[in-house]
């Protein structure tokens, strides 16, 4: 009798099933998943989470209109109604930081470089060479005297741009130093 308790216990034991959970980082492209295997007595339970290149989990996300790559709301740049990636943004609308604060000045009618040198800090020959990057490709023009003005399409990578590098300290500064300026002329 206690044998055969023993031998039940023995089997109930065996049966008792190890559950294990796996958590993995989702391919690119990849949906979060869940996938269930049994190996012997153990039951897998393997969880596929979509991560997006900045380390942020994927709830809900979009898609970059170039490389279909998913991304998370932070990383995705909004051009003419469409999400970008920041790199395939960046072919179709090139900037860099200087570029989009010397922009950010001139569409505030700041227009002295020397102004533009005070307020954002960057040295006067790149603050040309930001001015001429800004030219070249037509986010601003220069009319016959010399006035800049930012184009449509300035304002279009101000809009687009600005959701990037917007929010940041550096550029909450930059806001404060030309309300102030703005307010003192
Ligand atoms: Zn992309
Ligand atoms: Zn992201």
């Amino acid at each position: 009798m206690e044998d055969i308790e023993h031998r039940l216990a023995q089997i109930e034991n065996k049966r008792h099933v190890i559950e294990e959970e796996r958590i993995e980082v989702a391919s690119p492209g990849d949906l979060e998943s869940e996938e269930i295997t049994e190996v012997d007595d153990a039951t897998i339970t393997t969880k596929k989470i979509p991560f997006c290149e900045c380390g942020e989990k994927l709830e809900g996300f979009l898609l970059c209109h170039i490389c279909k790559k998913k991304i998370c709301n932070g990383c995705a740049v909004k051009f003419r109604n469409r999400q970008y990636c920041s790199s395939d943004l960046l072919k179709r609308l090139p900037i860099t930081t200087q570029g989009f604060k010397v922009l950010l000045l001139i569409a505030n009618k700041i227009f002295s470089e020397n102004q533009i040198h005070e307020l954002t800090g960057i040295p006067k020959n790149q603050v040309k060479e930001a001015v001429g990057f800004l030219k070249n490709y037509a986010y601003i023009e220069t009319s016959m005297f010399n006035k800049k003005a930012v184009t449509d399409f300035g304002l279009e990578c101000l809009t687009a741009w600005g959701q990037m590098f917007g929010g940041s300290d550096e550029m909450e500064q930059l806001d404060r130093g030309i309300r102030r300026y703005l307010l003192g002329h």
